[in-house]
C-alpha cells in the first residue's frame, strides 16, 4: 500500500452504504437490482487504492463536513429529547432562531438574543 491513499472516513461510510443498500435490495425482487449496491463498494476500493492522495483527501475533507451537519444534527435532537421536561425548545416568529426556554413558568416575556424582538410564550 505504499503510495496508496489508504481508508479514511469516507471510505468507512461507503462499505456501510453498500452493505445497508445491499440488505435493502435484497427485498426487491428485480433482477440484477442488487448490483447497484457493488457500485459504493467499488468507489471505496478503487479511493483505498488511488494514488492521487490531495484529491482523495480533499474529498474526504468535503464528506467531513457534510457528516459533521448531520451528527450535529442528530445530537442536538437527542439532547432536546433528553431535556423535553425541563425546557421548551421554540423559535423566534421573527428570525425563526431557536430559543430554549424553561418549563412550567407561565406565559414568559422573552427577548430573541439575535434579532432583540419581543414575544410572549406560554411555557
Ligand atoms: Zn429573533
Amino acid at each position: 500500500m505504499v503510495g496508496r491513499y489508504g481508508a479514511d472516513q469516507l471510505t468507512l461510510a461507503l462499505l456501510i452504504f453498500s452493505f445497508l443498500l445491499s440488505f435493502v435490495l435484497m427485498w426487491v425482487p428485480v433482477p440484477f437490482l442488487s448490483m447497484i449496491s457493488y457500485l459504493p463498494l467499488g468507489y471505496g476500493i478503487f479511493r483505498m487504492f488511488s494514488r492521487n492522495i490531495l484529491k482523495r483527501g480533499e474529498e474526504n475533507a468535503r464528506f467531513l463536513a457534510v457528516w459533521s451537519r448531520v451528527a450535529g444534527w442528530f445530537r442536538r435532537t437527542k439532547q432536546h429529547w433528553a431535556d423535553r421536561k425541563v425546557y421548551r425548545f421554540t423559535r423566534c416568529p421573527n428570525c425563526r432562531q431557536k430559543i430554549r426556554l424553561p418549563k412550567g413558568r407561565g406565559k414568559l416575556r422573552v427577548t430573541c438574543p439575535k434579532c432583540r424582538r419581543q414575544f410572549e410564550k406560554k411555557t
